[in-house]
């Protein structure tokens, strides 16, 4: 095994570093055993609970992958930052915040008890599902397909080709909504939908459905760790202000509710999906030079044994190992 401390005058060999992602995985993959996969999708429960795969994506196609980099999945909740993203967009910042706030819950990610006890107009944040049903709405299009046509382009431009929705977790999703359903009816009944709920769960279910790779959320992660910005290109892909609120409510409310343990332990902007997913970025920092991705990097993590709330168990624990020990933390 690699040594446990980083050793700062080996940190530009890319062997070294290879080595020793390879090695914290391995370790890792043990803790796989402490969760389980989701089921109440029951195609998410096929995923094999031993997998875990982690890319590391920085400035000038520096990358490291490790562990079950092959395995596709699908994007889940990690889709709420693509509609945010998109609906600002198209209808401004102030329009969509005027409709969702930015406020952690610290209830789980499909809970309707906030939404009818202290804010029944106003959805928590765009990363619950309440408020990501009630983005989903106010996308532009009058169908599905239109709606999502704007979120499939910007995927393209992060990650470089266009992805595909998986029909049998579409089908499965929409076969097992009922607490969907539920918060959809709700949101219909507190006008707060901006496009008829057939179409917006429509909408929401193929989002979630979109299959991706640890490359793939790694590749978002460097485009948001640049505040927007292709960091080869400086192309800007995503507009600064949106790319700075969209990282802001990921460190907020993003790993559902254990975000606050996250930003505490980990410190650096997530967002999880119930598949296993985690895409993760670290900004550039002026620390220490010496550290590996100094000049930002995205991070793509996947284990699909879940804890109890809904993230990868294994996949927060390589985090916070990596994130401590290259000094990644924003704070
Ligand atoms: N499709 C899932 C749902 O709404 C997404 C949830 C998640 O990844 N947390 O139930």
């Amino acid at each position: 095994m690699v040594q446990g401390t980083m050793n700062l005058n080996t940190q530009i060999d890319k062997e070294w570093l290879q080595n020793y992602v390879d090695d914290w995985v391995a370790f890792y993959q043990k803790t796989t055993e402490e969760g389980k996969v989701a089921s109440y999708i029951p195609v998410l429960a096929e995923a094999n609970p031993d997998h875990l795969g982690i890319a590391i994506y920085g400035k000038n196609g520096m990358n490291i992958t490790s562990g079950d980099t092959d395995v596709t999945f699908t994007i889940q909740s990690i889709s709420k930052i693509l509609t945010f993203i998109v609906a600002c967009m198209e209808r401004g910042v102030s329009y969509v915040l005027d409709r969702v706030d930015v406020e952690p819950t610290g209830e789980a990610f499909n809970s309707i008890m906030h939404l009818e006890m202290k804010s029944p107009n106003k959805p928590f944040n765009p990363f619950v599902n309440a408020g990501a049903i009630t983005v989903t709405s106010l996308l532009e299009g009058k169908n599905s397909q239109e709606k999502l046509e704007p979120v499939f382009e910007l995927l393209e431009k992060m990650i470089g080709y266009r992805p595909i929705i998986n029909q049998q977790v579409f089908a499965s999703e929409d076969e097992t909504s009922a607490r969907n359903r539920a918060i959809g009816y709700y949101l219909l009944e507190t006008e707060s939908l901006e496009s008829p709920l057939d179409v917006t769960l429509e909408t929401y279910f193929k989002q979630c459905s979109i299959e991706t790779t640890v490359t793939d959320l790694a590749k978002i992660g460097l485009i948001l760790a640049n505040d927007g910005e292709d960091p080869d290109s400086e192309e800007e892909i995503i507009p600064r202000q949106i790319a700075r609120i969209t990282k802001a409510i990921m460190l907020t409310c993003g790993m559902y509710d254990a975000s606050g343990k996250f930003a505490t332990y980990v410190g650096i902007p997530a967002k999880s999906g119930v598949s296993g997913g985690i895409v993760a970025l670290a900004p550039p920092r002026v620390r220490n030079a010496q550290f590996p991705f100094i000049e930002g990097c995205g991070i793509g993590v996947y284990g699909p044994a879940l804890e109890e709330r809904g993230n990868s168990v294994a996949g927060m624990k390589l985090l916070k190992h990596i994130a401590s020990q290259w000094d990644l933390s924003i704070f």
